[in-house]
């Protein structure tokens, strides 16, 4: 039993598949992630992953909990028409802005098994850029190229805007949610948070540099294609497993409760 504060979350290891466990798992540590990289907005976004062995099925988190309270027990498992199939005894349940844009991007990508979004301070404030994400670092050539941008239309509680947003994503695996924040997906959660981290990143730096009032450094169009193709699928190592492991060991030194 994971006890926080007058919260008591009974432990499910036992009651679910080995594949959805380790989902679980991945998923509970990432938001611990994203809490303790400064990334996360009290109870608001929402980061979720697909059950394996229940593609139509995906797990996200009780609106209520903090991101550094998460457990990988407390997490909500919803069917892609916002059924409920487990949910912890919390006085907390789905949102439903985060049960629509996850569940467009389950339903639109099958290749998506994991999925992050955040409303940093960075990531709000490129987003509110006409330029958007600019090529002015060797992080930010990764993402040259590979950004979907989504118009703001308000809140996306609307069912309708699930189609709206798998439009704007298409194949891409990173997108700012312009005028809202940032999103990233990938085929496991390792590669959706490594990719959040370099986005972040990116944004971060893009913001310090256009605030120093003095002229930027633009890589030539040949850098960055040069550096942007260094980057793509099959050119490098895939980014995320290999941070993982140290990723998790971080968490686990602070509070390993999230593995309950
Ligand atoms: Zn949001």
């Amino acid at each position: 039993m994971t006890t926080i504060g007058p919260l008591k979350i009974a432990p499910i290891r036992g009651s679910v598949s080995e594949a959805e466990w380790h989902a679980r798992l991945d998923l509970a540590a990432c938001y611990r992630l994203c809490e303790h990289f400064g990334m996360s907005d009290m109870i608001y976004t929402h980061i979720s992953a697909r059950v394996p062995d229940s593609p139509n099925h995906f797990l996200i988190n009780p609106n209520g909990l903090f991101f550094g309270e998460i457990t990988a027990s407390s997490l909500l498992k919803v069917s892609m028409e916002g059924e409920i199939l487990y949910r912890p005894d919390l006085p907390y349940g789905l949102h439903p802005a985060g049960f629509t844009i996850h569940s467009a991007l389950y339903r639109a990508r099958a290749d998506v098994m994991a999925a992050m979004h955040t409303h940093t301070i960075a990531g709000m404030a490129v987003s509110a850029l006409k330029c958007g994400l600019l090529p002015l670092t060797q992080t930010a050539t990764r993402f040259h190229g590979r950004i979907a941008y989504h118009d703001f239309r308000g809140p996306e509680r609307d069912p309708a805007e699930r189609d709206a947003l798998a439009t704007s994503l298409g194949s891409l695996n990173y997108c700012i949610l312009r005028n809202h924040g940032l999103l990233t997906v990938g085929e496991s959660m390792p590669e959706a948070f490594i990719a959040m981290w370099g986005l972040e990143r990116a944004c971060q730096a893009q913001l310090q540099a256009m605030a120093c009032n003095t002229e930027l450094e633009i890589p030539s169009p040949e850098v960055v294609a040069k550096s942007c193709a260094m980057y793509a699928p099959g050119a490098s190592r895939r980014y995320g497993p290999l941070e993982w492991q140290g990723l998790l060991r971080r968490i686990d030194a602070i509070d390993p409760s999230w593995r309950e």
